[in-house]
């Protein structure tokens, strides 16, 4: 698709319908507008969605599609890329970028993980519905029109608001061997202390799922959490967005990190339930142990306080499995059905896999 421009289909040829840009990705050079959604708001009949986009193009080389705020309370992916689409120059890069610093829009100026319009959670609304609310319009063109005109997709993650989240770069397990070999290769190049791989299965709704099925290699990472950001996530995302960026030959110097930070990755992965450990009841979590802690089946994770129950003990987690705390949840008031902790596991490779 050599344009990314949408024209609405004669059945909805509609000012109110669609979303709608002027990026046209076979231009050279610099380009800077809006993806735009329309949607009837209170405060303004014809209001749009703006959700800013920057697209460098220099000659043919890799293809990269670089996003943040898919969710929007998870802030060092929307700062570094903002960051990014200000000091990256066209006559230094190679190839195709392009760039979203915050893709949920609606999400990410309310500061909340999923768009106040419609309740949509992005990364659970792949492959989208191009006639659907603005979530999930936005999630049919990433999918349908921007995503096959790229090779790479980077979607950066943190645990948002509730969650703290141990920092690690992030895959899915999709596409054929020789897919998922580059797909793991580029995960390593990134240079995270952690990588985790996910099996979400080939039809899932989120944005790694869906780069698969547009045939791109999909790379996520998880950079921090409780929405804000610290000195060391801000380091760690600006390396690994550089070190992708040299790995693929997009530019051939870092342009975001004073000093780019490369460690070796040790590959963790989730596959069952046994890992998570879920509140049943009201009540407040006190945890025993911090993200990055190695951990041993049966030891204790925390502590559930149920105020319900004043005269009960609190009652004691335990981990259902080994490995490294994963994420942490960071609010104490909890519900049934809130994740208070998972665990990762170390990495196996299946049979047929080259070894990384
Ligand atoms: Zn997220």
């Amino acid at each position: 698709m050599a344009s990314a421009r949408r024209q609405a289909s004669p059945k909805d040829d509609s000012v109110h319908t669609g979303i709608f840009n002027d990026i046209d990705l076979r231009l050279e050079g610099r380009q800077q507008s809006c993806l735009s959604i329309p949607w009837s708001v209170d405060r303004s009949p014809y209001y749009q969605v703006k959700i800013p986009i920057v697209r460098l193009r220099r000659g043919t080389g890799p293809r990269l599609l670089l996003m943040a705020g898919n969710h929007g309370d998870e802030y060092e992916g929307n700062m570094a890329l903002f960051q990014l689409a200000r000091r990256l120059d066209v006559s230094a890069i190679r190839g195709e970028i392009t760039i979203l610093p915050m893709l949920n829009a609606p999400a990410v100026l309310a500061g909340r993980r999923r768009s106040p319009l419609d309740g949509g959670n992005l990364n659970r609304a792949f492959p989208g519905l191009d006639s659907g609310t603005p979530t999930e319009r936005l999630a049919h063109f990433l999918e349908h029109t921007l995503m096959p005109a790229h090779d790479i997709v980077l979607d950066l993650h943190s645990g948002g608001t509730s969650m703290a989240h141990l920092p690690t770069s992030l895959i899915e397990r999709q596409g054929g061997a020789e897919h998922f070999a580059r797909m793991l290769e580029l995960m390593l190049a990134m240079g995270m202390p952690y990588g985790f791989v996910a099996q979400n299965g080939a039809a899932a709704p989120t944005s790694l799922a869906a780069a698969a099925r547009a045939g791109a290699i999909g790379l996520s990472g998880e950079f921090g959490g409780g929405g804000t950001v610290t000195p060391d996530s801000m380091v760690l995302t600006r390396s690994a967005i550089d070190n992708l960026l040299l790995a693929t030959g997009a530019t051939d110097a870092p342009v975001l990190a004073r000093t780019v930070r490369r460690a070796q990755t040790e590959l963790l992965q989730l596959t069952s339930h046994a890992q998570a450990i879920y509140a049943t009841r009201p009540g407040w979590f006190e945890p025993a142990r911090l993200p990055g802690d190695h951990v041993l089946k049966g030891q204790v994770a925390g502590w559930y306080h149920d105020f319900n129950r004043p005269d009960e003990a609190e009652q004691e987690l335990t981990f259902g499995v080994s490995g490294v705390v994963l994420s942490q949840r960071l609010h104490a008031m909890s519900q049934a059905g809130d994740c208070l902790v998972q665990v990762a596991e170390p990495y196996e490779a299946e049979p047929d896999e080259r070894k990384p």
